[in-house]
């Protein structure tokens, strides 16, 4: 497993950039289904970790997957994978290119607009400290998790300072949060990001 940082080549450096873009790799819409609705539970955490998965099959990232969905109707309103590497963005985890897919299509900063419906966050894996706040200033109502913090660390993924005091300061806020929803299958794509020598970055 390679964990120092790779010195980018000077081909990939840009000159005082004043954008940049956050895409999805090409393969999502054949493993994403955007127009049936996830109901339960169940089917949202799958939806994230089959994103996992494919994520570490295909070789554009990390094993950590996430999808945003409107309570009530299940309507799917947008994905994330892990694009860290893929992108060179330290950023762009799962939840967070997740995050900004579901405001980009809702067309503002916040999923608890008024009048909006409910939106909760599966993800793949416990939200790092990153994350954990992203998912605050999101607006998601409520957040599923799949594989545990210490699951991740056992991978030698950093998930930095989140401590049972910040879930609970996230719950007093009003988030609904149900951690280790299907942990053994978001666990098995860990496994296979293993197997395969995949990159640990901030490890
Ligand atoms: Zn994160």
């Amino acid at each position: 497993m390679a964990s120092e940082s790779r010195v980018p080549s000077p081909e990939s450096r840009t000159s005082h950039p004043r954008e940049l873009t956050v895409a999805l790799p090409d393969w999502v819409d054949a493993v994403v289904d955007w127009e049936r609705p996830y109901a339960t539970d169940e089917d949202k955490m799958r939806l994230a970790i089959a994103l996992s998965r494919e994520n570490v099959q295909r070789g554009t990232g990390g094993p950590f997957g996430a999808a945003i969905t409107e309570q009530g109707t299940g309507r799917l309103v947008a994905v994330g994978v892990n694009s860290v590497v893929r992108l060179g963005n330290c950023t762009l985890h799962a939840e967070m290119v997740a995050f900004q897919l579901a405001q980009a299509a809702v067309g503002t900063f916040t999923l608890a607009a008024a009048g909006m419906p409910v939106h909760e966050l599966a993800t793949s894996c416990d939200p790092c400290a990153m994350c954990l706040g992203a998912t605050l200033w999101s607006g998601v109502r409520r957040v599923l998790c799949g594989a545990t913090r210490d699951d991740a660390m056992l991978l030698r993924f950093e998930e930095g300072p989140v401590f049972a005091s910040s879930w609970r300061y996230l719950s007093h806020r009003g988030l609904e949060i149900r951690r280790g929803l299907l942990r053994e299958e978001a666990v098995a794509v860990f496994d296979l990001y293993r197997q395969k020598g995949g990159e640990i970055y901030n490890g």
